[in-house]
């Protein structure tokens, strides 16, 4: 689960970290209220998109000519034009899409006086098994294009769990950002903030782009992009309450409803799967047919008839699916009671498009009996090659 950065800035101020003041506004008139209680006389305009590269974005409705999705104002008036300009309208950036986003909430923030921009972030390292600071002295720009041109100018510090955070990790943060005096004991204290913040949040990612060093010597976060592990998510129902559904595929967010995994992807072959591994493998195999899933869908272990209809619904909601390949291991679920919970919900939704299902398991041949007897035109399959070669005929065919 992602936040928004006014969102993410309000949690790490609770941790003792140095943001500049602001406000949320979610109209003109909240944008203008907000700047007044700012000490001013600079603000700075900020769409609240869950998506990165807002500055140099630009917003459909406006010309080529307009700014972007962040925003030095001048005065209330600026704000109010600035707030104006971008609520509503859809900001198209370089994490977008094409289609970008529709902004629906701003931050209003103080102008801060920036002598120099830096890059730190923190995410969990898969291959080290621990946190990993990563840190540049090139901040405010696009990370990416540092690590490809000059990758020696980026520094990553793993910190081991068992020892936690120490004085030398926070020393060598300030080192790898060549800071001095007061700015690196700075940098020092708000290392172990965020390792604080991370680990206790329980958050597989932070990204402080830029963190700044201001003209009077301070060091601040002026734009962070955090996302927690959302199996970790009952533990903090404080974030939880911050999900911004409105940012997420509509799709995925009914399927979270049904706790099933569905990921929206650019195929025409919609998945119904039990299991991860089980799902990747069908995904797989679909392609070296020739074609393309249309999601990913993890029905899960218990899948019932319920859950069944609605990962048909979802599958069926994307215009682009041509055909549904549903390959399920009965294990703790039976392959009989699998096989009711299908042909129901392919009644129920009045299935228009080919449908391949492969079942293994236990009472295997009951199930397949009963998807046989179904009047149902299911295409039987007796394995996930023959499964997925069926498929892609199908669709082939009814093209
Ligand atoms: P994004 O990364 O989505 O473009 P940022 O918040 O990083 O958005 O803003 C882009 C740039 O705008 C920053 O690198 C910084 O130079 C400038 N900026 C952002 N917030 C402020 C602020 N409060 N005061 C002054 N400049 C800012
Ligand atoms: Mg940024």
């Amino acid at each position: 689960m992602n936040l928004h950065e006014y969102q993410a800035k309000e949690l790490l101020a609770k941790y003792g970290i140095g943001i500049p003041k602001g406000v949320p506004a979610m109209s003109v008139e909240e944008a203008v209220a907000g700047a007044k209680s700012l000490p001013g006389p600079l603000y700075v305009v900020k769409a609240q998109i869950h998506a990165g590269g807002r500055g140099k974005g630009k917003f459909k409705e406006l010309g080529e000519e307009a700014k972007g999705g962040v925003r030095l104002a001048k005065s209330i008036e600026d704000v109010q034009r600035d707030a104006a300009d971008m609520l509503g309208n859809t900001l198209v950036t370089v994490q977008t899409g094409d289609a970008g986003k529709q902004v629906n909430r701003l931050y209003v923030t103080d102008g801060v006086d920036i002598a120099k921009e830096y890059y730190l972030s923190m995410l969990v390292d898969r291959a080290s098994g621990r946190v990993a600071m990563v840190v540049s002295t090139e901040g405010g720009m696009d990370i990416e294009t540092v690590a490809h041109d000059t990758p020696e100018l980026i520094h990553s510090i793993t910190i081991d769990p068992a020892s936690g955070f120490q004085p030398h990790h926070g020393r060598a943060v300030a080192f790898a950002l060549k800071l001095e005096g007061g700015l690196a004991k700075a940098a020092q204290k708000l290392s172990k903030q965020l390792y604080d913040a991370f680990t206790a949040l329980d958050c597989d990612m932070l990204e402080i782009n830029p963190l700044v060093e201001t003209k009077d010597g301070e060091l601040l976060v002026l734009d962070t992009k955090m996302s927690f592990d959302s199996n970790a998510l009952y533990r903090h129902p404080d974030v939880a309450a911050l999900r911004d559904e409105t940012e997420e595929d509509p799709m995925e967010v009914e399927a979270s409803k049904y706790d099933l995994a569905y990921i929206k992807l650019d195929g025409d072959i919609g998945c119904m799967v039990n299991g991860a591994g089980l799902a990747m493998a069908t995904m797989d195999i679909i392609k070296l047919n020739g074609m393309f899933p249309a999601n990913f869908l993890d029905v899960g272990g218990g899948a019932n008839k319920e859950k069944v209809t609605a990962a048909f619904k979802i599958i069926l909601a994307d215009p682009a699916v041509k055909g549904i390949l549903v390959n399920i291991f009965g294990g703790i679920m039976k392959c009989d009671i699998i096989a009711e919970g299908i042909v129901a919900a392919a009644k129920e939704v009045n299935l228009s498009v080919p449908l391949v299902v492969r079942l293994e398991g236990t009472n295997v041949e009951k199930g397949k009996e009963i998807l046989a007897n179904s009047g149902l035109a299911i295409v039987p399959a007796d394995d996930l090659g023959d499964a997925a070669r069926k498929i892609v005929a199908e669709v082939k065919q009814a093209a």
